[in-house]
């Protein structure tokens, strides 16, 4: 612009204005001109404080995902407090304020230990853990740093490291380790009596009564006694791992309780009179049906009155009932009047090679597994087992389907 000036005024010079009144004309519109430009102006940082920048704090989020966990879990700071726990972890461990630390619950040295190493290493950790109150639990406790979103951002304050603690509970795990375990060391142990007896009597009847045919016969009723113990054991296996493979599947004949349970009795009156029991059935004049397998069916109320009549003799009765209501519940009860059985043994009955007397069971030719096969049998046909019992009364068992 103020180039451009110039030029006009030197060429209205040359064209025959006076040079007093150019330049007069030039100074003027050249202020004016100047004064119209914007200025340059130092202004000085503004003193009144910045807002802070957003910290992006990532404990709601993570405390709403743990809120969906039904696994006890928690969140930590580097300072082993505790910033928030879900609702499993507060049923286990009670609620700690936020904020509290982890020592405010839980006492075990060994979490302690394992939850600094990782804030120290920033490596997982896990360790065993077992609780004992309210009942007996063992868990894996795992740690872990939380990986979130923008904590390695230089740019962007956040909350500080937070570790994740999980607790996963395996005592029912735990539990069918155990139950596996027990289950073979007692099948070998009831095996090993009959053979180491088998052996016995073997190594006799080749040595010193090697010429005495009194002795041979004697032994050799004790060894066929032995024998068909051991085969009754293996059937008794062998039917519980059957029953076990196909306990999802549900039984679907229709069966007429009447005549299978007149067909039990017949099958046991024998064994009644052996011991002097008499089997007495109280049976409506109507079917009685029920969706079921009827080998099965048959081998629970053989069980049921067999027991009756071996561990109930001294009452000399045993009273079968079937009922069934409007509402088709259908119920058969087996009833004996014999010494009862210790209310504490009640819950552990259908547990295998539970006997309240192994030698009592034994001399009557038990396995100590026929209640639990009649547990597996009813479980796959989605009844239930009641027992009642008094002691000097007798005992009821009651199958509801
Ligand atoms: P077992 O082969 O020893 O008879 P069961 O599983 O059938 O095994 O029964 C487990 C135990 O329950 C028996 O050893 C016995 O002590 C007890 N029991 C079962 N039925 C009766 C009953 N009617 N009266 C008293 N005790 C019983």
């Amino acid at each position: 612009m103020i180039v451009l000036l110039s030029l006009l005024a030197i060429g209205a010079a040359a064209g025959g204005l006076g040079w007093p009144s150019v330049l007069v004309a030039w100074l003027l519109l050249m202020a004016v001109v100047l004064a119209r430009r914007p200025t340059i102006v130092n202004v000085e940082a503004p003193t009144a404080e910045l807002p802070e920048p957003d910290v992006y704090d990532p404990l709601p989020t993570i405390a709403a995902t743990l809120a969906a966990i039904d696994s006890p879990a928690f969140v930590l700071d580097a300072e082993v407090n505790v910033l928030a726990q879900n609702r499993a972890a507060e049923r286990l461990f009670g609620v700690l304020p936020a904020g509290a630390h982890l020592t405010g619950r839980l006492r075990s040295p060994g979490i302690l230990d394992m939850v600094r190493e990782t804030v120290a290493t920033g490596e997982p950790n896990q360790i065993e853990h077992s609780e004992r109150l309210p009942s007996e639990r063992v868990f894996i406790v795992r740690v872990a740093p939380v990986d979130y979103p923008g904590r390695d951002d230089p740019m962007r304050p956040v909350a500080g490291p937070l570790y994740l603690m999980v607790f996963r509970d395996i005592s029912e795990l735990r539990r069918i380790d155990r139950m596996r375990s027990d289950f073979v060391a007692n099948a070998s142990h009831e095996l090993r009596t009959p053979l180491a007896s088998l052996r016995g009597f073997i190594e006799t009847l080749q040595g010193p009564a090697k010429g005495d045919p009194k002795a041979h016969d004697r032994f050799l009723g004790i060894m066929f006694d032995q024998a068909t113990r051991m085969s009754r054991l293996v059937d008794d296996l062998l039917s519980l791992s059957r029953l076990e493979l196909k306990a999802h599947i549900a039984p679907d004949q229709t069966i007429d309780l009447v005549p299978l349970i007149g067909h039990v009795r017949d099958a046991l009156l024998p064994l009644a009179e052996d011991v002097g029991v008499e089997i007495v059935l109280h049976m409506p004049d109507t079917p009685v049906h029920v969706l079921g397998d009827r080998d099965e069916l048959v081998q629970v109320f053989e069980n049921l009155i067999e027991n009756a009549c071996k561990y109930g003799q001294e009452g000399k009765r045993v009273d079968v009932y079937v009922r069934h209501d409007a509402a088709k519940a259908v119920e058969v009860s087996v009833v004996d009047s014999g010494p009862g059985i210790p209310a504490e043994h009640v819950p552990r009955l259908t547990e295998r090679f539970y006997r309240v007397s192994v030698a009592d069971s034994r001399s009557k030719k038990g396995t100590g597994l026929g209640l639990a096969i009649v547990k597996h049998i009813l479980t796959r046909h989605r009844a239930r087992l009641i027992v009642k019992s008094e002691i000097d009364k007798g005992t009821e068992f009651t199958v509801r389907f």
